[in-house]
């Protein structure tokens, strides 16, 4: 029995397995042999020893035996059957909420029963609720389990004990033939790698004197062997996704400086030495005739649209248009006028496309835009619709990609491909990104830092106030207002509903325009026209308004630098990425900024720890690494729902001390792409094909 047949054997060839079974299994993506032993238990139950009664302790989980001493029906609030269990060392009650009276009979006194449950503090003392039991003969030896009993994760519907039946069948085929090892020895001996086989033998069926411990916390190094040679299979797909990108050719995009230089005569500011170590290496990607494919992360405010302009100059210079994408209309809008106020006075023109450009409008841009008399076009993801035509597209820049998502990322590369070349793509993040997540979501991609602020900032203090304090907060608006600073009070809501957030701002606006009738208070949400909110926040940047009142639509992007106080209501409902974005709205100029987070008592444990965070750090990174710890790299990445990132047995938390070997042994194997489409067909199976988009 070799692999393929265990990988190509479905579930239906172990006895017993019919539609209905099958059915079920599939809700748990276990099709064939390979997957069921993929399947690894979450935990394990010790059913190998007798444990005296006498020693228990609430919390213990575990077998006793004993005889019944007594079984009769509680009344109390709700009637139950209730026995007392006893052995040499001490006695326990056994109480059962549901039961039949044969059940009573059988408990009858005198009678011996072995029983396994968690033990707890009742009514009496201690008690197990529900055991499971079955009578015992004295005269014979009933034998205990021979390894540890294994709890698998589960579907509606299909029990442990039958999952336990079905993992011993793929055991046995397991026995008789094997999983092919897809690491070679060298490597194994290198990185003291189990067998798979006795990793996945041992996971199934850990042995009496396993450490309950280390396998329950996923060190063990059977678990360790399977997330490493999982974690290697994402990564291995990545690598070919890019090998696959750096195949097609791309247009080389020659700087000669005619475009560059006046734009760095005009820019009112010289780079940073991070701007400028960035552009470099872009520059230096724009150079080569294969699609560059380069993330740029860098902290609210540190300049990334400089650079991004620095890039469509080079493409413009090139002889190729450039398109600027932002997930926004206001963010579109905002990058809309910086690049016409940037590169029209150089002689070139930037065209504006968004879903809510019609009629004569719209047909105007695509015009400009497919016969490339727009050299640089800024838009939102309606630029990459069919009817978008570019004259010869070079390269795409994608700014504050992660509200993209993983999977539209991928998807973007296919958009101005042509037969054998598709346009460079640089994405830019405001949200830093762990380096064990941009090791594993992002290792298509290369990675640049801007990390260094532009000169005269000044870090921004934040307060985590109750919202029982909402008085003291207004009155603090007031003073800061009064003091000719403007303010960001900002909405949020659980609801997803565009709608209700909105209505949400509309009272709060309303409810602060009575309660500091002095102010002039705006309002801007997502569900006004563009012209309008266009309208709003050019007002607010000329300081012609004192609040903006605004749902979390301002979170990226957005730059007015009087704004120094920001409220942000129920900060507690956000992530903390997103409250750090929200932040950097404000502490963009040099007076000393606020951040109020005003939450709502009472706060769960890890909404402290959150907002606390906020408090303690203004550090980007640092934020991500504990939102990452907090919540997952699924919501960190906002890619929970397309399941990329969603693995069998590793955690990117606590495996990625493993992420360094993975990428050095997956550079070694990527020689082999047979080794390695084997070891991502495995892991990925059926995901690998829209990974690959
Ligand atoms: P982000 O990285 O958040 O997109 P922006 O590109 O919007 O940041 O830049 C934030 C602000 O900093 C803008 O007003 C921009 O003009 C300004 N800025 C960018 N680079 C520099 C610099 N090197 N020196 C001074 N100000 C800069
Ligand atoms: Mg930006």
């Amino acid at each position: 029995m070799n692999e393929r047949s265990l990988a190509q054997l479905p579930v239906t060839e172990l006895k017993g397995v019919g539609a209905a079974l099958q059915q079920k299994l599939e809700k748990l993506d276990i099709y064939t042999l390979q997957d069921l032993l993929f399947h690894l238990p979450l935990r394990y139950q010790d059913r190998t020893r007798i444990m005296p009664i006498g020693g228990l302790r609430p919390g213990d989980e575990g077998v006793i035996e004993g005889e019944v001493r007594a079984a009769d029906i509680a009344m109390g609030r709700r009637r139950s059957l209730v026995c007392r269990l006893q052995d040499g060392s001490g006695t326990i009650t056994l109480r059962f909420f549901h039961f039949s009276a044969a059940q009573k009979n059988n408990l009858k006194t005198g009678t011996r029963i072995r029983c396994f449950g968690e033990v707890r503090t009742g009514a009496s003392g201690l008690e197990i609720y529900h055991p499971e039991y079955r009578r015992v003969d004295d005269s014979v030896i009933t034998p205990v389990e021979a390894s540890l009993t294994p709890i698998y994760p589960t579907t509606e519907g299909l029990n442990q004990a039958r999952l336990r039946t079905l993992t011993d069948g793929a055991l046995e085929y397991l026995a008789n033939g094997s999983l092919t090892e897809l690491i070679p020895e060298n490597l194994r001996q290198q990185w003291r790698l189990p067998p798979l086989n006795d990793a996945v033998n041992y996971l199934h069926r850990p042995p009496v004197d396993a450490d309950q411990a280390q396998l329950l916390d996923g060190y063990h190094p059977a678990q360790r062997r399977l997330a490493f040679e999982e974690l290697l299979a994402h990564h291995l797909s990545l690598l070919k996704l890019r090998q696959r990108a750096r195949q097609s050719g791309a247009p080389t995009l020659v700087a000669d400086g005619r475009y560059r230089n006046r734009f760095m005569q005009l820019l009112p500011f010289p780079l940073t030495g991070a701007q400028q170590r960035v552009s470099e290496e872009i520059a230096a990607d724009l150079s080569q005739p294969y699609p560059m494919l380069r993330l740029v992360q860098g902290d609210v405010g540190s300049g990334k649209t400089v650079v991004a302009a620095l890039a469509t100059l080079q493409a413009v210079e090139g002889g190729y248009q450039a398109a600027v994408m932002a997930p926004t209309e206001i963010l579109a809008e905002q990058h809309f006028i910086s690049f016409s106020n940037w590169l029209e006075p150089l002689g070139l023109n930037v065209a504006w496309l968004a879903g809510k450009l019609k009629g004569k409008k719209r047909q105007a841009q695509l015009e400009v835009i497919e016969d490339g008399s727009a050299q640089v076009v800024v838009g939102t993801h309606a630029l990459f619709q069919d009817e978008v035509r570019f004259a010869n597209l070079g390269l795409v820049v994608v700014d504050e990609q992660h509200r993209f998502g993983v999977h539209q990322r991928l998807a973007l590369r296919e958009k101005g491909r042509t037969d054998h070349r598709a346009p460079h793509q640089l994405i830019m993040t405001a949200t830093p990104i762990p380096r064990t997540l941009t090791m594993s979501a992002y290792a298509d991609l290369d990675c640049s830092v801007i990390d260094e602020l532009p000169p005269g900032r000044t870090p921004v203090s934040t307060v985590v106030i109750s919202d029982q304090r909402r008085p003291e907060v207004v009155q603090r608006v007031r003073d800061a207002c009064g003091q000719g600073r403007q303010v960001y009070w900002v909405c949020t809501l659980i609801e997803e509903s565009e709608a209700l957030q909105c209505q949400a701002a509309e009272v709060t606006a309303e409810e602060l325009r009575e309660a500091l009738p002095e102010l002039r208070i705006g309002l801007i949400h997502g569900r006004m026209k563009p012209a309008e909110k266009a309208g709003i926040m050019a007002r607010y940047k000329a300081a012609e308004l004192d609040l903006l009142v605004a749902t979390t639509v301002i979170e990226v992007g957005v730059d007015v630098p009087n704004a120094s106080v920001m409220i942000i209501e129920n900060p507690e409902r956000l992530g903390l990425a997103q409250l750090h974005q929200l932040r950097g709205r404000v502490g963009r100029g040099s007076v000393e900024s606020f951040c109020l987070l005003m939450y709502h008592a009472p706060l769960s444990q890890q909404g402290r720890e959150r907002l606390a965070v906020m408090r303690e750090t203004t550090d980007g990174f640092r934020i991500a690494e504990k939102d990452l710890e907090l919540r997952g790299p699924g919501e960190v990445l906002g890619t929970r729902q397309t399941g990329m990132m969603s693995f069998k047995v590793a955690d990117l938390q606590r495996d990625a001390d493993l992420l360094t070997r993975v990428k050095q042994v997956a550079s070694q194997l990527a020689a082999d792409p047979q080794l390695s489409d084997a070891i991502i067909q495995r892991w990925l199976g059926r995901d690998e094909q829209y990974a690959a988009v």
